[in-house]
């Protein structure tokens, strides 16, 4: 279990429903607004990748962005995606706000 400026990633298991077998699954976040399933998604040496936060199980439950332009995103759960998929987990460079809020 990492804690990341207080959202927690506790889960092994998805939340939900996911149907891209080209997604490697990160790990779930905690939030305030409920869960959100984090993902890495290759989408090949062309594409690069992607990454995905998944908040529901219906097909459009979910946010994604290319995994270069994540950085300068307002999308915490995508920049703790990266943060998971890159496996570099220290807490200073996050600065957590709610994205919706
Ligand atoms: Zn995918």
């Amino acid at each position: 279990m990492h804690n990341i400026g207080g959202m927690n990633t506790a889960a092994n298991t998805p939340a939900f429903t996911h149907d891209c077998d080209d997604c490697r699954y990160l790990g779930t976040l905690a939030t305030p607004e409920g869960r959100t399933d984090l993902y890495r998604c290759d989408g090949g040496p062309t594409v690069g990748a992607s990454l995905i936060a998944r908040f529901g199980d219906e097909g459009p439950d979910y946010s994604s962005m290319p995994e270069s332009m994540v950085d300068d995103s307002a999308r915490v759960e995508l920049r703790v995606a990266k943060a998971l998929a890159l496996d570099s987990l220290r807490p200073s460079p996050l600065r957590l706000r709610n994205p919706r809020g």
